[in-house]
């Protein structure tokens, strides 16, 4: 038996050396992906009642040379762990201020959008300051550029996001709560908060018209929100009776495959092309 328990032992070293291992590598990884710009944007459209792709959300894709695609649900907890997330944010968000510099030189249709952003990088402070400097680097309407905050986030650093988001929203950036619903959440924030916008986690969308509870979940959400006077926006809608559902009980506005997956630059200003004509 001691000796099962010592095997035992050995196994979970193994197991955990290699998890280590594993996430060095990422890490070392992400360092060469910044340096060789490897990483790329791809932009997800938010369309609404009447076809209209009124937003879209930022998502980052990674072509790694011998590895391939790398998804960021992998590699973004990794960066999480250290100081790279603050880094990759910070190149995020730069992308999408040259983007959206870009559109609006070259009258695109006002596209509003919206870039993840990770609770370091309101505990360490660095937000803000990026964000004014961007403002100052590019042409840019304040009120097309969203952040996406997720309610684990909000609920890690309450009291620097708090005060952190009354300037953003007096500089006229919108704050949208993404996954809403999977965190543990006190409605007591919604209140307090200057939020403009609430996404539904996928979770329940996935159980609209299947499971009672989520479907009632989910109609109760969106009346909130219509209440409070906010945005309510659904995510990872991917049939055409959870659009027609989500329509019919007033979301705003629709994000998943039944309209598109997140696609690269250049197709996704042919897809604003074919849905926003007059
Ligand atoms: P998220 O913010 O919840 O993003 C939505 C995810 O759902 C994206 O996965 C998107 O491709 C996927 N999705 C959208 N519509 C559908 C659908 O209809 N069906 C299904 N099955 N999936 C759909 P993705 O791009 O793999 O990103 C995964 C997560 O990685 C994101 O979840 C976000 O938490 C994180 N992430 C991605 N880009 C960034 C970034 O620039 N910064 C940070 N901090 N996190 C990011
Ligand atoms: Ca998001
Ligand atoms: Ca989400
Ligand atoms: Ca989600």
């Amino acid at each position: 038996a001691k000796n099962a328990g010592r095997n035992c032992y050995l196994f979970y070293s193994e197991k955990m050396y290699r998890q280590v291992r594993e996430r060095l590598e990422i890490e070392s990884d992400i360092r060469n992906a910044l340096k060789n710009d490897e990483f790329e944007l791809h932009y997800q459209p938010k369309v609404d009642a009447n076809g209209q792709v009124k937003g879209a959300e930022a998502l980052l894709r990674w072509q790694h040379p011998l590895k391939g695609n790398i998804s960021p649900a992998v590699f973004i907890p990794v960066a999480e762990k250290s100081d790279l997330i603050v880094k990759i944010g910070a190149w995020v968000r730069e992308k999408a201020f040259h983007q959206l510099a870009l559109w609006k030189k070259q009258h695109f249709p006002p596209i509003r959008l919206s870039v993840n952003v990770a609770g370091q990088e309101f505990t360490r402070n660095t937000l803000l300051q990026h964000l004014i400097t961007l403002f100052q680097k590019y042409d840019v309407d304040q009120h097309l550029l969203e952040l996406e905050i997720t309610e684990g986030t909000l609920m890690e650093s309450v009291e620097q996001s708090l005060m952190d988001f009354r300037i953003i929203k007096n500089m006229d950036v919108h704050i949208s709560i993404d996954d809403f619903g999977t965190g543990y959440c006190s409605l007591g924030y919604l209140k307090n908060y200057p939020i403009q916008t609430l996404k539904i986690d996928k979770s329940f969308i996935d159980g609209i018209l299947i499971n009672g509870r989520d479907t009632i979940i989910t109609k109760t959400v969106i009346a909130m929100a219509k209440s409070l006077d906010m945005e309510i926006v659904a995510e990872g809608v991917e049939k055409e009776e959870q659009r027609d559902f989500l329509f019919g009980h007033g979301c705003d506005l629709i994000q998943g495959y039944y309209y598109s997956p997140p696609l690269p630059l250049a197709e996704f200003e042919a897809y604003v092309g074919s849905m926003n004509r007059e």
